[in-house]
């Protein structure tokens, strides 16, 4: 046996054995083994020459191949907020032990929220990061696996994608996107650290926290205006904070909001400083105007920033369809327009953008990956 037909035979199985390799065992694994096959059946051969010249090379050659290894997996699940962990449930009940990667917001936006009252199930309401703790609890029982790290890159390869995820890739047979969107913030000082102590992005979440207070929302497109006018129903009073003199929002919207009675619209402003109290919790902001310069304080107990979100898609631009906005459209249910990939929650949804809708398609993308991996093998 010449090592030219030996390359020539693990090389040409290389396709074949991508898509017959079990799982957990990529291209390379595949070719490693097809090394040491042949050596074995060349043991039994009688060229004793030609074995001790190739055993070196082989061996050569499958130090190179593990090093260059892509574990194949059947299924990535990219995110941990309520649509990731919801697709984890139900893909590892289903025996297919996903590899769920948590990015750079483990949890999602419920991990950095407090008391949840909307979520089904719990009558008094239930922690955002023990909803979520809970829901990952729920998938490792069942098999479901989890790395922090983040998607950097995507490609589709020949009946599989892959993904790099910090630096090195993986191969998966099926990919769900539930990498969330994360709320545009207005970058004060200390920020961070305000959220969830008078400051937040969704009023629906923490709106009935502050009934007959003061409260402002700060943008001006539509997010603004309806989460201005959904306010109202708890707020003694809505500021609607814009640094322009004219909304974005649609007219529908704007009109809606500017014709409520509670609510004020303090054109050409932007706040420059949350102001709280002795507590940590928020009082007021201190207000510019965006023509004069000049300042104020004024009194609110918590800011609602509607800035707008930003899905977390940049690893997919010009590979996985999206809307203007970056948004993942999807074609067929949860499907994208590559087949085996599949997109759930606020990465694919600019309405909703609920847990409860969230955990939802979740769901749906499990059951339509698992049906996608029942027809194509
Ligand atoms: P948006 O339309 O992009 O509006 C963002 C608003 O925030 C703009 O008014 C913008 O001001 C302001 N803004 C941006 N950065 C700011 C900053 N750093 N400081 C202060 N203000 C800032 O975002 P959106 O309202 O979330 O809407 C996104 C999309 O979802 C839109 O297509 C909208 O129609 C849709 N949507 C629809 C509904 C509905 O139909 N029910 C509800 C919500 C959203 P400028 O105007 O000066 O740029």
């Amino acid at each position: 046996m010449s090592v030219k037909w030996t390359v020539a035979k693990v090389f040409s199985g290389s396709a074949k054995a991508r898509l017959a390799s079990p799982q957990g065992q990529g291209t390379a694994g595949m070719l490693s083994s097809w090394v040491m096959r042949i050596i074995r059946l060349d043991k039994y051969n009688s060229t004793a020459r030609a074995t001790t010249a190739l055993i070196p090379f082989a061996s050569l050659l499958q130090v190179v191949l593990s090093l260059l290894a892509l574990p194949m997996e059947k299924m990535i699940i990219i995110g941990t907020g309520c649509a990731g962990l919801t697709a984890a449930i139900y893909a590892s009940r289903a025996n297919f032990a996903p590899l769920v990667l948590e990015g750079h917001e483990p949890g999602g936006q419920l991990s950095t929220t407090t008391l949840v009252e909307n979520f089904p199930g719990f009558p008094q309401g239930v922690e955002g990061p023990d909803l979520i703790m809970n829901m990952k609890s729920q998938a490792e029982r069942f098999g479901a696996r989890f790395e922090y790290a983040t998607v950097t890159d995507f490609e589709a390869a020949d009946g599989h994608v892959r993904v790099q995820v910090d630096g090195k890739w993986l191969e998966t047979e099926t990919l769900i996107v539930a990498s969330g969107a994360s709320a545009k913030w207005l970058g004060l000082p200390n920020e961070k650290a305000r959220v969830g102590h008078g400051l937040t992005s969704c009023a629906t979440c923490d709106g009935a926290f502050y009934r007959n207070v003061p409260v402002c929302v700060v943008g001006g497109g539509d997010s603004a205006c309806e989460e201005a006018t959904f306010l109202t129903r708890f707020a003694s009073k809505v500021y609607l904070i814009h640094r322009r003199d004219t909304l974005r929002a649609s007219k529908i919207m704007a009109e809606r909001a500017m014709n409520h009675p509670k609510v004020e619209v303090l054109w050409n402003s932007a706040p420059v400083e949350y102001l709280t109290d002795a507590e940590g919790e928020m009082r007021g902001v201190l207000l510019k105007d965006t023509v004069t310069g000049a300042e104020r304080e004024l009194e609110v107990k918590c800011v609602f920033v509607a800035i707008g979100h930003t899905p977390n898609t940049a690893p997919f631009k010009g590979k996985l369809d999206m809307d203007a906005d970056g948004y993942l459209l999807q074609h067929k249910h949860t499907q994208t327009n590559i087949p085996g990939v599949f997109a759930a929650g606020d990465v694919a949804d600019r309405t909703y953008r609920q847990a409860i809708t969230a955990a939802g398609q979740g769901c749906a993308a499990a059951l339509d990956a698992e049906r996608y991996l029942s027809h194509h093998e």
